[in-house]
């Protein structure tokens, strides 16, 4: 039987949950994560197991991105350039790291927890336009500088958290996050140490030459650090194996940071441990000790969550019953991170069903018809990707006609709607080379239109249909049975919709379209009665499934892909178990 929706995503579909209102005035702590030696080591993670720390006893938080980068936003890069784009409910096209803090945390972002130099610059000559700056010379120094310590208090400045975590992107010693080290110094000094602090990551490789684990690396990038005048409180140091208590001194004299704070961070089987390595090795009681965070949890015994369910959701990741293939089909497959939300939220909806769902890359140029019962004919499920432009389509149109032809459970995201209605207009209702106009300006059935106000739009950055938008779900719908509700709020990022005078001949033809959007009118969500699973949004619900509270439609998704399997006889044997003392250990020391 399926479980009911769990009361966990409802109530990450509020805008702020009610620990996240206003309270007496605290002085909000800021805490800066700052990255050396190589990039790639895990920063996000970091920041967003820090943060579910503090959560757990009570600390309102929220972690802000710093990307020094000129691009406005990444809404214009190339998933294989910056890996996925996430979207936050106010519409803002953000790094992936905003994905971990949200599932991590279960607290809505929104566009000022992912600030880029594009942005802080655009900002500034937008007021030198305007003439704030009063016939001043505008400079890095002081203005730029300003404008950074502006966004980075921006939180903070709400009332609304007791600790913002501020992640800088890049590596020390990089020529564009100079401006970010000088706006930490200063807040430093503005603020005072007891209410700013800074971990540094970093590298602590091991020399196989030499036998033993090297620390010089992470000297120099504390030297780099210190040549902008930060010190750093604590220093995480990224390593493959046990860092002895020699190390660890010897890191600690000369870096000049206690030895307490020198902190290993193993590499871990799955991104979900390290809230609990870091448990382990005492990164949040640094954090409140150092910044005199006692008095303030004391004050927060009613938001104290503590880490039960957090350790029960790492031992369900860690000991599945079975395996489940469900195929991911899309042109980006190879870049591991191009479909970040998807695949974690795969995980979580497995996780949930006590279920490890083996994601397989399917790249979509590949697919043809002749060979599509190779690359699809074995697994349980059939995830369609969103995506943009033409290379591929052909496969994914594939990918969706066996699918429905086969009865293997479907679910098609934005493009992936898109897709699943092409192939329907073609091979069931047989109007020959329907297609999007995005592909096929001239097709005699525009299943797939440009939305009117989009055909004058010429700015491809941030002029998307972006960001949450409601959705009416049809009474008795699989679907309304999914979601236990008629009413649902998604998060968008699209140019095209299904094309509404083509609507009632799909429908005739046996099409559902179960979501609508009240204001517009436009289709959300498509599925097939006769099908044990095929589901099409036009929205992006991977942007909304956090640790413990998967979105309901993967949940159902994995739970179909799951029937599918055992009727089929495709079940595998669970992964290895992995028992790990990580667990017993962290929950010793939450009691
Ligand atoms: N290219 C399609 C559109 O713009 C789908 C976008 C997506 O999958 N995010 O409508």
């Amino acid at each position: 039987m399926r479980r009911k929706c769990n009361p966990g995503y409802l109530a990450h579909e509020k805008t702020a949950s009610p620990v996240h209102q206003k309270q007496a005035f605290v002085q909000t702590k800021y805490i800066f994560v700052t990255g050396g030696v190589t990039s790639s080591l895990g920063k996000g993670i970091i920041c967003a197991s820090l943060g579910r720390l503090l959560y757990a006893r009570g600390l309102r938080v929220t972690i802000q991105k710093f990307d020094p980068y000129i691009n406005v936003d990444p809404g214009t890069m190339n998933p294989y350039e910056h890996g996925e784009v996430y979207v936050t409910d106010d519409g803002a096209e953000t790094d992936l790291d905003l994905g971990h803090y949200e599932r991590f945390l279960g607290v809505p972002t929104s566009q000022a927890n992912n600030v880029t130099t594009g942005r802080i610059y655009s900002d500034v000559i937008a007021k030198e336009r305007a003439g704030v700056y009063l016939g001043k010379t505008v400079q890095v120094v002081p203005h730029i500088i300003d404008e950074i310590k502006h966004w980075m208090m921006k939180l903070g400045g709400t009332g609304e958290f007791d600790v913002v975590i501020n992640e800088i992107g890049g590596t020390v010693g990089d020529i564009e996050g100079q401006p970010y080290l000088e706006a930490m110094r200063q807040l430093r000094y503005e603020l005072g140490r007891k209410n700013t602090m800074n971990i540094h990551l970093t590298l602590v490789p091991y020399l196989s030459a030499a036998g033993e684990v090297k620390t010089k690396p992470t000297q120099h990038s504390v030297k780099t650090l210190l040549s902008f005048g930060l010190q750093p409180d604590v220093l995480v140091c990224r390593t493959d194996r046990p860092l002895g208590t020699d190390v660890r001194k010897k890191l600690a004299l000369f870096c000049n940071v206690d030895q307490e704070a020198v902190i290993a961070s193993q590499d871990a089987e799955s991104i979900y441990e390290v809230p609990l390595l870091m448990k382990e090795e005492g990164l949040d009681q640094i954090v409140v000790e150092r910044m005199d965070l006692e008095q303030v949890i004391k004050e927060r015994v009613s938001t104290q969550r503590g880490l039960d369910d957090w350790i029960q959701f790492v031992r369900r990741i860690k000991e599945p019953k079975a395996t489940v293939q469900i195929a991911l089909v899309g042109k980006y497959v190879a870049h591991q991170d191009a479909y970040k939300s998807i695949s974690e939220s795969l995980l979580l909806a497995g996780a949930e069903q006590g279920v490890h769902v083996d994601v397989r890359p399917v790249l979509s140029d590949m697919v043809d018809e002749d060979n599509i019962q190779e690359l699809l004919g074995d697994v349980s499920g059939v995830l369609v990707a969103p995506g943009f432009g033409d290379r591929g389509i052909d496969g994914k149109l594939d990918a969706a006609r066996f699918a429905r032809e086969k009865r293997i459970p479907y679910f098609g995201i934005c493009l992936g709607m898109q897709c699943a209605v092409i192939e329907y207009a073609r091979n069931v209702c047989a109007w020959e080379n329907a297609h999007s106009t995005e592909f096929d300006p001239s097709t005699d059935y525009p299943v797939i239109d440009l939305m009117e106000e989009q055909k004058s739009i010429a700015d491809k950055g941030g002029t998307m249909r972006l960001g949450a938008y409601d959705c009416e779900i049809q009474e008795g719908s699989r679907v309304a049975k999914i979601y236990g509700r008629l009413q649902t709020r998604e998060r968008h990022r699209h140019r095209y919709e299904l094309n509404n005078e083509l609507r009632e001949g799909l429908i005739s033809n046996g099409l559902m379209c179960t979501g609508i959007n009240p204001k517009t009118d436009l289709v959300e969500i498509i599925e097939l009665p006769d099908h044990p699973w095929f589901v099409g949004v036009q929205f992006h619900p991977e942007y909304k499934s956090i640790v413990g509270a998967p979105h309901p439609l993967f949940e159902s998704f994995v739970g179909a892909s799951m029937k599918y399997a055992k009727e089929k006889d495709l079940v595998e044997s669970p992964r290895p178990v992995q028992r790990d003392k990580r667990i017993q250990l962290a929950s010793a020391k939450m009691e």
